[in-house]
This record gives structure tokens, sequence and C-alpha cells, in this order.
């Protein structure tokens, strides 16, 4: 089983995702929770915390016959479960470019990056976005949980939130 939380902190400065936790730190984390919480926490035999940053776009990431690709040049909170995709997006569009211009590696690289700066910089904006909403606090309500639950993840809500992500096709998207 896997138990994943979250903390807000101002202080986090290290880029490490593989940082060990002890289970009396994450007891202090969630300290006033319900007690299946406090138990599940109690029995998790490995734990590990990490950051999570939201980071400004970056305007360009090419230089000559050098880009950057996937978390190097668009890192992004998980909310929209899509760092893997961007980055795999990304090798088949750049894939795409240099076989389209197999003699021109700098031309093929400002080609790739202009099919992909503005895709990606709005996957990230919109992951970042869903901070707000999957840590609302109507959720911790039982008052007003179900209303937000049904609000947010209605068919229709989904639909506008992740088709427009799934619809996009790297193989055949404009280069
Ligand atoms: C804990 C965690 C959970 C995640 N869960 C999900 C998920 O469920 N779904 C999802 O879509 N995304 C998830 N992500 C995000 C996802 O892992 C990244 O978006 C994705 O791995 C980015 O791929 P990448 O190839 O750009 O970078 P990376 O996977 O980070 O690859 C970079 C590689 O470069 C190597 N490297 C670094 N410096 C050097 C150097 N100087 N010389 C040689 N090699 C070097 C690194 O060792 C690494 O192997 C998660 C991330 C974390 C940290």
């Amino acid at each position: 089983m896997t138990f994943s939380g979250q903390v807000e902190r101002s202080d986090w400065e290290l880029e490490s995702w593989n940082e060990k936790g002890t289970v009396e730190e994450c007891l202090k984390d969630f300290a006033g929770w319900h007690a299946d919480i406090l138990e599940i926490i109690e029995h998790t035999e490995s734990l590990h915390k990490w950051g999570l940053f939201v980071r400004d776009a970056l305007p360009r990431w090419t230089t000559g016959r050098v880009s950057l690709l996937g978390d190097a040049c668009h890192s992004m909170v998980p909310y929209l479960g899509q760092g893997v995709n961007m980055a795999i997006e990304d090798g088949c569009v750049l894939a795409r470019c240099i076989e389209a211009a197999p003699r021109d590696p700098a031309g093929a690289l400002q080609r790739y990056e202009q099919a992909r700066l503005a895709r990606t910089t709005r996957v990230a904006s919109s992951a970042a976005g869903m901070q707000t909403i999957f840590h609302n606090p109507a959720l911790a309500d039982p008052a007003t949980a179900s209303a937000y639950v049904d609000s947010q993840w209605s068919p229709q809500k989904s639909r506008e939130r992740y088709d427009w992500i799934y619809d996009y096709d790297a193989t055949s998207v404009a280069i």
C-alpha cells in the first residue's frame, strides 16, 4: 500500500525526491487527523519526502545545436499526472523535427521548441492551478465535501479539464 500526503511548508530547499522521513515526523505533520490515518502512518515501513516546486516557464529552451526536453525545461507539479507524458511527447516531436531536417540540426531544434513551448507551458500552469482544487478546504468539511466533488469532477468538468490534454497527438501535430 502507498500512502501519500502533502504538507505546506515555506522552508523546504532540498531538490531531492528520495530524502528519508520518519514515522515520528509524519505523525507530527498529521497531528489531529482521524485515528485511521494515524494508524496507517504508524504502520508505514518506509517513508520518503520531497518538495513540490512551481517554476516559472522558461521563455526558450534552445541555443544553436543544444536544446532541452522533459523536466529540464518544464518541470511541473503532479496534479494532472503529465510530467512523464510531456517528456515523451517532447521526444516524439523532437524526433520528427530531426527527421524532417536531418541536415539542419539547429533549425530542427528551433522547430521542436516552437512546436512544444506553448503546449507544455499550458499543461504546467494548468497542473499548478489544480493545487487549490485538490487541496480545497471544502474537501475537509463533511458538510461541503460531497457537493464540491460533484462540482469539480462531474463528467463535463472532467472533459473540460482533460480532453484538450489527451486530444493532442505528438505523432501528427504540426511541426
Ligand atoms: C516522486 C515522483 C513521482 C512522480 N510520479 C509521476 C507520475 O505518477 N506520473 C507522471 O507523469 N510523472 C510523475 N513524476 C514526474 C516524472 O517522473 C518526470 O516528469 C519525468 O521523469 C521527467 O523525465 P525526464 O526524462 O525529463 O527527467 P528524469 O526522469 O529526471 O531524467 C533525467 C535523467 O538525467 C540524469 N542526469 C542528471 N544529471 C545528469 C548528468 N550530469 N549526467 C548524466 N545524467 C544526468 C538523471 O540521473 C536522470 O536519470 C513523478 C516525479 C517524482 C519525483
